[in-house]
C-alpha cells in the first residue's frame, strides 16, 4: 500500500478510536479542523515534493553512504528507526531551546484541543530544519528505500497515537513508545505544569534515559503557551506568525 493509503487508513482508525474512548469530549468539527486538514495534505505530500526539488537544487551532489551495507531487512529497520528517532528527539530539543526555532515550533504547540490530526500541525520551516539536519546522517546510513518507507509508516502511526484524544494507558510500554498519556504533557500550558518534558517523537526511551520524562496520572488542565490568546488559530496566520515575531524582535 502506498503512503497516502496508510495515512488515510490510520486517520480513519484514530477518528473512530477517539469516538469510542475519548480523553475529553470534543466536536468532530472542532475549531481549526479545516486548517489542520490543510496541514495534513500539504505537510504529508506537497511539502515533500517541494523539498525534494530544493534538495536537488541546493545539494546537487548526492551523498550515498553504505554504513548499513548488506545488513538484513530487520537489522536495517531497527538501526534506521533507532538512529533517526534519536536524532529527531535531539532536534525537537533544539526547537524548544533555541529561541528563533521555537517561533516556528510554536505553531505545533498552538493546539488547544488535542487529537490525532494535530500530529500534522507543523510550520514548513520546522520540517525544513528537520530535513536539513537529518539529510547527511540519513544518506550516510544508506538504508534501503522500502526500509525507510516502513520506518515512515511506523512514525506516522505512533505520531497519530501519541496525539490522539484517547483515554488509553499502555502500562510498561510507556517506557518504549510515545503515547497519549506522555505526549499530552509535552503540550501543557506553563501554568498547568513543568515545560520542556517528553520530547519523544516515536520512541519514549530517550526521555527516560536523559531525565526529561514526565508522565503523571492525571491530564494537564490547559494546553498551549504564554500568550496563546493572541496567537492565530489557523492558517494562513500560523504560517506568517514566526516571521512577524522575528521582525518585531
Ligand atoms: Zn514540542
Ligand atoms: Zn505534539
Amino acid at each position: 500500500m502506498s503512503y497516502p493509503v496508510w495515512l488515510a487508513g490510520l486517520g480513519l482508525l484514530f477518528t473512530a478510536l477517539e469516538r469510542v474512548w475519548p480523553r475529553q469530549q470534543q466536536a468532530l468539527l472542532r475549531r481549526g479542523i479545516f486548517s489542520d486538514i490543510a496541514y495534513v495534505v500539504f505537510n504529508s505530500h506537497y511539502l515533500g515534493i517541494l523539498l525534494a526539488y530544493a534538495t536537488v537544487w541546493i545539494a546537487p551532489i548526492p551523498i550515498q553512504g553504505q554504513w548499513l551495507g548488506q545488513a538484513s531487512w530487520t537489522v536495517q529497520f531497527i538501526v534506521a528507526l533507532v538512529t533517526m528517532d534519536f536524532l529527531q528527539w535531539a532536534i525537537h530539543n533544539l526547537l524548544h531551546r533555541v529561541s528563533w526555532l521555537w517561533k516556528f515550533h510554536k505553531v505545533h504547540h498552538s493546539i488547544v484541543e488535542m487529537d490525532w490530526i494535530g500530529n500534522w500541525r507543523f510550520h514548513w520551516g520546522e520540517i525544513l530544519v528537520y530535513r536539513t539536519l537529518l539529510y547527511i546522517p540519513a544518506a550516510l546510513l544508506g538504508a534501503r528505500g522500502d526500509v525507510l518507507f516502513w520506518v515512515g509508516v511506523l512514525n506516522t502511526a505512533i505520531g497519530h497515537f501519541a496525539h490522539a484524544n484517547l483515554r488509553w494507558h499502555i502500562g510498561w510500554l510507556k517506557y518504549v513508545v510515545n503515547s497519549p498519556e506522555m505526549h499530552i504533557w509535552h503540550h501543557n500550558h506553563p501554568s498547568a505544569g513543568p515545560v520542556n518534558k517528553n520530547f519523544a517523537i516515536t520512541l519514549a526511551v530517550w526521555d527516560w534515559l536523559f531525565g526529561t520524562a514526565y508522565v503523571p496520572a492525571e491530564d494537564p488542565s490547559r494546553l498551549g503557551f504564554e500568550g496563546i490568546e493572541e496567537y492565530p488559530g489557523q492558517l494562513p496566520g500560523q504560517w506568517l506568525a514566526p516571521f512577524q515575531r522575528l521582525r518585531r524582535h
